[in-house]
């Protein structure tokens, strides 16, 4: 590869790289994650919000999901502004023409202008999973690619176990993707299915193709060897111009290539302007909102629109930090919508305490910060961390400066009693059925809830969300995202106490918070009061940026 800066244009310049994601089809065999029709529609509406070319939808006629998703797009549910829909499926069946396929039928009944056929690129798996003759597997490919054509649809061909295929049996693989450029697809997309590509090979591999083939060259890696996203740059470099991907790296195993990443590294770094600016600053928001709806969160090391991505713990950074941001952040949180967050610990500085309230849109002062790492120093000696609990911290910080008065706390807890039942005797204590009754004071009134739950915690959720019923309608997109406990050992003269950390989200911001106590439930209920207190106040705050 030659050195060319970021500003030089691509080898393979041209208008046309187009961001595939595959998020609704290989995406959703992550473990754990189940759309619905809903879900689904809603996911392809944020992607094609964020400016990609393709959306794949499913796979219509393998399951009855897909099929309604596609039979839903088509009736008007899904306007798409940017994307094209896609329909994937395989290869027609050895024992059918390609015009008699239930399959490849399906797929034309999908109604879209664009599909994916997946074909066997890998000789061994022609013989022991196809179980047909290498020749016809060649013939499958052709008269699909052939019959889907004379239709008039726009045909991508996804060559599976190529890369493997390539490795042991380059012939066989060669002739395979030359298959599928004859018959007509518009993109042969060479995929590392088994995901243990290595980027020195894929370089190699791909330029040997581009030219070769008479059509584009497409990419779609999985993360087995944690090369998903490099492997994926180097094709393009290599040539390549059209790249699969799903959000947040969704899939399979150890997922496939994060889709998130290789845009803003595209976009940031080569310069290749895929997207407009106001799209990549939606990108943290759609990242995260796609995690809530696919029950996972973003990792928060996840580059770009990770919650940790842009944080800074050392006290030495946090003057210079405040001077050039640029200094330690290799792009500018904004351009993909996260922002940098100073992160307080009892190593702090007074300056991190004023960039921290700067953060919050606050200006403290010397005394006023000198009094919250005081007040910080005192509780981290007590078992209490800040780190991991801006929002927490946020809140001492307002409490401690008087920029938030005993007056204008919204709710004042009073008392609660939690029953836990041991149940049918194996369950764990704090695990079983619970019942909570809550007390607390709101504007002078007493407020009382009841409340079931799956453990303490829960329990006390609902009962605090009875006791409040309708005050404020915010808390009711507020869920739990993450509840983790930690048991402090006893030092000298203390027990052993218990330190609740939990995260909370309204579906696109995730706030955290803490809360200590030698008692797992009254600790919970800290942490709980803070994150409710949180979502209530901060419509009245200044969001910061
Ligand atoms: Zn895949």
């Amino acid at each position: 590869m030659t050195t060319t800066g970021g500003d030089a244009p691509l080898p393979s310049a041209r208008a046309g790289l187009d961001l595939y994601d595959t998020t609704l089809r290989d995406g959703t065999q992550r473990e754990g994650v189940s759309l619905s029709v809903d879900d689904k529609l809603k996911v392809a509406r944020y992607m094609d919000g964020l400016g990609v070319a393709y959306i794949e939808g499913g796979w219509p006629g393998a399951n009855p999901k897909d099929t309604e998703f596609f039979a839903r797009a088509a009736d008007g549910e899904l306007a798409l502004d940017h994307a094209a829909l896609v329909a994937f499926g395989m290869t027609r069946s050895a024992k059918h023409r390609a015009e008699d396929d239930p399959l490849l039928q399906a797929l034309v009944d999908a109604r879209t202008d664009a599909i994916c056929l997946v074909g066997k690129s890998w000789g061994y798996h022609v013989d022991e999973a196809l179980g047909v003759p290498r020749e016809q597997n060649l013939a499958m490919v052709a008269d699909s690619i052939t019959y889907l054509r004379s239709l008039g649809k726009r045909v991508f061909f996804d060559a599976e176990h190529f890369f493997d295929g390539y490795a042991r049996d380059t012939a066989y693989a060669r002739e395979v993707v030359l298959t599928a450029a004859e018959a007509g697809a518009e993109c042969v997309v060479l995929c590392d299915t088994n995901g243990g590509a290595m980027p020195w090979d894929v370089t190699e591999i791909v330029h040997g193709f581009v030219g070769e083939l008479s059509c584009d060259v497409g990419l779609h890696f999985h993360d087995d060897g944690g090369c998903a996203v490099a492997n994926s740059l180097l094709g393009i470099e290599a040539g390549a111009v059209h790249v699969q991907g799903t959000a947040n790296g969704l899939g399979e195993r150890c997922g496939n290539a994060n889709l998130f990443t290789i845009l803003a590294d595209l976009q940031l770094k080569r310069k290749v302007p895929l997207i407009q600016p106001d799209q990549l600053e939606r990108m943290t928001d759609i990242s995260h909102t796609i995690a809530e709806l696919c029950n996972q969160t973003t990792p928060s090391v996840a580059p770009y629109v990770g919650h940790t991505a842009f944080a800074h713990k050392a006290g030495i950074h946090a003057s210079a930090l405040a001077k050039a941001p640029d200094m330690y952040n290799h792009i500018e949180p904004a351009d993909v919508g996260n922002r940098q967050r100073l992160v307080v610990s009892e190593l702090a500085g007074r300056a991190n305490i004023k960039l921290k309230a700067q953060e919050f849109g606050l200006e403290v002062d010397d005394a006023q910060s000198r009094a919250v790492l005081d007040e910080v120093k005192l509780r981290e000696s007590q078992g209490w961390t800040y780190e991991a609990a801006d929002a927490s911290f946020e809140l001492l910080l307002r409490r401690v400066t008087g920029l938030l008065p005993d007056v204008e706390e919204p709710f004042r807890s009073l008392h609660y009693r939690v029953n836990v039942s041991g149940g049918d005797g194996d369950a764990l204590p704090g695990d079983g059925p619970a019942e909570a009754i809550l007390a607390v004071e709101v504007a002078g009134t007493r407020k009382l809830g009841a409340g079931e739950g799956n453990g303490p915690v829960d329990a006390l959720d609902h009962a605090f969300r009875n006791a409040v019923n309708g005050t404020w309608p915010q808390l009711d997109q507020v869920h739990l995202s993450d509840y983790k406990v930690r048991i402090l050992e006893a030092t000298a003269g203390t027990d052993a106490i218990t330190r609740v950390l939990v995260s909370s989200t309204d579906g696109s911001q995730v706030w955290d918070t803490v809360g200590v106590h030698p008692n797992v439930v009254e600790a919970s209920w800290l942490a709980l009061s803070d994150a409710y207190t949180h979502a209530i106040l901060r419509g009245g705050w200044e969001e910061p940026r």
